[in-house]
């Protein structure tokens, strides 16, 4: 059977669970050889060991030299570079460190400058990183991660605006590099089912559950197959966009 991603070489960042893990794993179904990485070293093993013949590589997104680091892994191994998933991302606010029930404290710098420096420089430099093979092979597809939390979101602050500079970045960089036969598009995902809604309080979680239409959180593999889709050939005209898996959340 032939897959919609055969003979790509594909990377994944925050590959070690939720949909960074279910991505690598649909990416692998789809004919991708796969290299995954992560910050944490015992769950992108564990990530790595599902998926025959993938590389593990542990690194932080955030950091320049890691990121360089990554993508030479990817390069040494493969000879190139087809597809980066930019996936890694973090939630630290209100929703996430309650003091106790009721008492939230107000978003430290520590807060706003960790999801930032992750969520969207984290972005900024693997596709940097990722620019210098695929602008040398003349090609490459790059989706990356934005939230519904980009519409606005009470209490996320330091998340909302780094998913809303992910989807300016995405449009930017899809400008940038379409001569390079780049294309760079983005998935928002809504409330989805991994550890990081887990972190979300039960009263908090029931009010986001009323205003979701399809009345469910999504999979992880809901957001893979968006990332299939936008990585494969399929997806070969559309560069720039934002794709909203998400229950139908952002309808309003
Ligand atoms: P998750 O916490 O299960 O997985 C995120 C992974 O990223 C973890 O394995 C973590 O170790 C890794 N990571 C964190 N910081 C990193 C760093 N500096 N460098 C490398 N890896 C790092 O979360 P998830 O729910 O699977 O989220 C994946 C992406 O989807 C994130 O960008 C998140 O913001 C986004 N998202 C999630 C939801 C949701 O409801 N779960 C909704 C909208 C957007």
């Amino acid at each position: 059977m032939t897959g919609r991603l055969d003979g790509k070489i594909a990377l994944v960042t925050g590959a070690g669970g939720g949909i960074g893990r279910a991505t690598a794993l649909r990416f692998a179904a789809e004919g991708a050889s796969l290299i995954v990485a992560d910050l944490d070293e015992t769950l992108i093993h564990k990530t790595a060991a599902l998926i025959t013949g993938s590389i593990a590589v542990t690194g932080d997104v955030s950091q320049r030299a890691d990121c360089a680091r990554i993508v030479e892994t990817a390069t040494k191994q493969f000879g190139r570079l087809d597809i980066l998933v930019n996936n890694a991302g973090i939630m630290r606010d209100a929703l996430t460190t309650r003091v106790k029930d009721g008492d939230v404290k107000m978003m430290s710098d520590d807060q706003w400058d960790a999801v930032l420096a992750v969520n969207l420089k984290g972005t900024w430099l693997m596709a940097q990183a990722a620019a210098v093979p695929m602008i040398a092979q003349k090609g490459g597809r790059i989706t990356n991660t934005s939230s519904i939390s980009a519409n606005g979101n009470a209490g996320q602050a330091n998340y909302a605006a780094s998913k809303a500079g992910v989807i300016g970045l995405t449009r930017t960089l899809a400008l940038e590099w379409a001569r390079y036969h780049i294309g760079v598009n983005c998935v928002a995902p809504g409330a989805i089912n991994t550890r990081m809604t887990a972190a979300i309080p039960e009263k908090v979680m029931e009010g986001l559950l009323a205003r979701i239409p399809l009345a469910r959180l999504g999979e992880p593999e809901e957001i893979a197959a968006a990332h299939v889709f936008l990585a494969s050939a399929d997806a070969s005209y559309i560069t720039g966009q934002v794709i909203w898996v998400d229950g139908g959340v952002s309808l309003g």
